[in-house]
């Protein structure tokens, strides 16, 4: 199928990847020159583990192409998603005006059916808003159909998880749509739900909402551990064996961050008030996640006592492991506060450093986890990275001032830190 892709960021470039991978033709448009530039030298503008290779592959074989022309890329196909960013507006609603843009745009150009697809994460409703501006600027007056197909896709495993998925929901209010998404997804063989498009809307923040209350459930249950004794690892364990509840997202920490929990938690309470509901659990998931970038930034303090003029190494940045995406990552409040309080940091991480760059100020990035330890008073974890549970900590010990860590993600066992002579705090165990 000939497939264009309004974005090319971390969901826009993967479906697109996927889709030619998976045999379509596929144009990938963006209006940011610089990225379609890189993407068309080969050089991706994000990390994530097995893009590059595909995306290579296609553009070698014809099947992927980049560029900034969407009016082309739309006019030449016969499926359009929609991938723009909806970021949070300063009243947490998402701002929907890419969305807008690229409708209009759709309206303006087409010339036969389309099918038009919001991928991107969007407030329920937003189908019949998009299919309101497409009908009112239709200018060839052709006839096209709105489908909904949330992307549920995990930054830095997010190849395997478009090949892979659970599930695949469309919402779609005609059955031809239906048999066109159908087709492009078969060679999946993965399950697809069939709802209709508002259901698909709300089934994308639901999940995401109920992912981020799991992980503000365990930080919660972390916090009574902390203050009887009990470890918070044993019990996520317990919890987890549990086939109803499930082990994933039960790892106590720092809290969510990120491009996706934040801002869709925050657009779902707002959707929600606007129909006329309170979502206070809501609400108490999002306060929990604040206060716990608190709670360790108080441990942080009573473990140091005075942090005014003190070095501290800082191991990794992004929110999550295998991604460089630092967009409302928990690291960013956590150092910035550490720095308004004198302390100097120097940091390390695999990936994220270079976009650390333009949203913290005055830290010293350093190229390795050894490096980030040197001369420090703390070392601080702040990315459950998988080379770090891996570095020699008798030779951390011997660089650092102190042998304190702090670890805000528990990627060490408590005893054996302690019988290597580190002074070991971390979260929800006893310290
Ligand atoms: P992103 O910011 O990485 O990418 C969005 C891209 O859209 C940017 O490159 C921007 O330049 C481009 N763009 C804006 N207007 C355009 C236009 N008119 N034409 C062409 N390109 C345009 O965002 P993202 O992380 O890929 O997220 C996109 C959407 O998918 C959001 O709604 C997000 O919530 C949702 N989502 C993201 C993830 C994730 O893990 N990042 C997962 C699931 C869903």
């Amino acid at each position: 199928m000939k497939i264009a892709i309004a974005g090319a960021g971390y969901v826009g470039l993967v479906t697109a990847a996927c889709f030619a991978e998976l045999g379509n033709q596929v144009t990938c448009v963006d209006i940011d020159d610089e990225k379609i530039k890189k993407l068309n030298s080969n050089i991706m503008p994000i990390y994530e583990p097995g893009l590059m290779e595909i995306v290579v592959k296609n553009k070698r074989e014809q099947k992927l192409k980049f560029t900034t022309d969407l009016k082309s890329a739309i006019k030449d196909s016969e499926i359009v998603f929609i991938c723009v960013g909806t970021p949070p507006k300063k009243n947490g609603e998402a701002d929907l005006s890419y969305v807008e843009n690229v409708a209009k745009t759709i309206a303006e150009v087409m010339e036969s059916y389309k099918v038009i697809v919001e991928k991107s994460t969007v407030p329920v409703e937003t189908g019949e808003k998009v299919w309101q501006t497409i009908k009112s600027n239709n200018r060839h007056n052709v006839d096209f159909d709105i489908v909904s197909n949330p992307e549920f896709l995990r930054e830095g495993n997010a190849i395997e998880d478009f090949m892979k998925p659970d599930r695949i929901v469309i919402g779609a209010s005609s059955e031809k749509a239906k048999r066109i998404m159908e087709n492009l997804y078969n060679p999946l063989n993965a399950k697809i739900l069939f709802t209709d498009i508002k259901s698909a809307e709300i089934i994308k923040h639901a999940s995401n909402s109920f992912l981020a209350a799991k992980i503000s459930f365990i930080n919660a249950i972390a916090n009574i551990c902390e203050i009887t004794g009990a470890n918070v690892d044993h019990v996520a364990e317990g919890m987890g064996l549990d086939k109803r509840i499930g082990k994933s997202f039960l790892n106590a920490g720092i809290g969510y961050g990120g491009f996706c929990f934040p801002k869709d938690i925050e657009a779902f309470i707002r959707i929600s008030e606007k129909l006329g509901y309170d979502f206070r659990l809501l609400r108490e998931v999002q306060g929990i996640n604040e206060n716990q970038k608190e709670f360790f930034i108080k441990k942080i303090e009573k473990s140091m006592w005075i942090i005014k003029g003190k070095t501290i190494g800082v191991l990794g940045l992004a929110f999550k492991p295998n991604t460089d995406d630092m967009r409302f990552a928990p690291s960013i409040d956590i150092i910035s506060r550490l720095q308004s309080e004198g302390a100097n940091i120097q940091a390390y991480d695999p990936q994220a450093m270079e976009n650390s760059k333009t949203m913290l100020k005055d830290v010293e990035y350093r190229q390795n986890p050894y490096d980030a330890a040197k001369g420090c008073d703390a070392l601080i974890i702040l990315t459950e990275w998988s080379e770090f549970k891996d570095i020699d900590i008798a030779k951390i010990k011997n660089l650092m001032n102190r042998p304190l860590i702090i670890d805000g993600r528990n990627i060490f066992d408590a005893s054996h830190m302690q019988s290597l002579g580190i002074e070991y705090v971390s979260i929800g165990r006893k310290n």
